[in-house]
């Protein structure tokens, strides 16, 4: 779920929302706790997909382009950004040697170390972790967020109507889905221990070739994560994008009970994914609406530039940022309007380049 903007009907002024930007960032890199239950020691960075196995193989020059919000003021972008920094696609989960040593633990089936060994996207307990890992990132955006709330009410600079608005409306709001994505962590964790217990969750898997996209995250299949009973399904989908030995890897999984996807009803979803550019377009659909910890290689970003698709995607991806239009149908199928582009500027703008080109050599004095 994409939580950043659910205050977008905020008071706040310009100037304002650039200062909460600069608190909520500083709250995102605060030391935090180990999130795994009881466990005191202080959360190391991890990133959310391998770095070494996965983050590397689509990097060009140690470079990739995430997804990024640079300013409160200023709309998203694809940065190249650095994957040996430790704030790409990352997070500070979980505890690292000097401590338990939780993020090894728990997330070594999915992070092998040696040559040989590759990812089993087939395991229901290592679909399971790619989904716990990412409601874990989801779960430390909002308690980043709920310490923002708490510095802006408590804080006179800012105006009255501003802090009336985040005591009133955002934090309770944030502090609900907290709630429910505890709960969804507190489920999770129970399958991760007795992985033999008839599967709460189901998983979807596909891979694609050429597309080189990463990312990992949680999602309200239905409207937003709002449930506090355990019988009844918490409407929670993920999706896990992971590029690794040339093809992508798509992993779909939601809590039982679920009955659609953005639109396609679950029977159906095993024959979208098997269609090569209905794949595609339900990756890149759910990203943009819905998922904030994503990015492409730079030989993807380049193709998608030079046809204007990334400016439509930053474009659609801040429309779609208020809660309320998210559940507006919408498919954005890219490699449908990636061929097309392409075609369109080899007749076009291609053939006429090429023309004057021509006509310009030709006409040069000599
Ligand atoms: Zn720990």
């Amino acid at each position: 779920m994409c939580l950043t903007m659910l205050d977008f009907t905020s008071p706040a002024s310009p100037i304002e929302i650039k200062r909460i930007h600069q608190l909520f960032l500083e709250s995102l890199n605060q030391d935090r706790i180990c999130y795994t239950p009881h466990c005191p020691y202080t959360a190391i960075n991890s990133h959310v997909v391998q770095k070494k196995r996965v983050l590397s193989q689509i990097a060009s020059n140690g470079k990739f382009r995430e997804l990024r919000w640079p300013d409160g003021t200023l709309p998203h972008r694809f940065s190249s950004a650095g994957i040996n920094k430790t704030d790409v696609l990352s997070f500070p989960g979980f505890c690292g040697n000097e401590g338990n040593d939780c993020d090894r633990k728990i997330f070594s089936p999915i992070e092998p170390t040696k040559p040989n060994e590759t990812i089993d996207f087939l395991s229901y307990s290592n679909q399971i972790l790619f989904s716990y890992r990412a409601t874990i990132c989801e779960l430390h955006k909002m308690d980043s967020w709920i310490s923002t709330y708490h510095k802006i009410i408590s804080d006179n600079t800012f105006s009255k109507p501003t802090r009336r608005y985040y005591k009133q409306h955002a934090l309770p709001e944030f502090k609900k889905n907290r709630r429910s994505t505890l709960y969804l962590k507190r489920i999770l964790e129970s399958e991760m221990k007795q992985p033999s217990v008839p599967n709460r969750f189901t998983f979807h898997v596909a891979s694609l070739p050429f597309i080189e996209v990463v990312g990992s995250g949680v999602f309200g299949a239905a409207t937003s994560l709002e449930f506090i009973d355990s019988k009844k399904s918490t409407g929670a989908a993920f999706i896990h994008a992971i590029p690794e030995n040339n093809f992508t890897t798509l992993i779909i999984g939601y809590d039982n009970g679920v009955k659609e996807i953005e639109g396609i009803p679950i029977k159906s979803l095993d024959k979208a994914l098997s269609d090569k550019k209905m794949l595609a377009t339900v990756i890149f659909t759910i990203f943009i609406k819905r998922i904030e910890t994503w990015g492409i290689s730079e030989k993807f970003y380049q193709e998608l530039h030079a046809t204007g698709l990334d400016e439509e995607i930053l474009q659609l991806i801040e429309f779609y940022l208020p809660v309320a239009r998210k559940s507006q149908p919408f498919f954005f199928d890219v490699l449908g309007l990636l061929e097309d582009r392409k075609k369109a500027l080899l007749n076009t703008d291609g053939q006429d380049a090429r023309e004057s080109f021509i006509s310009l050599v030709r006409n040069e004095p000599h």
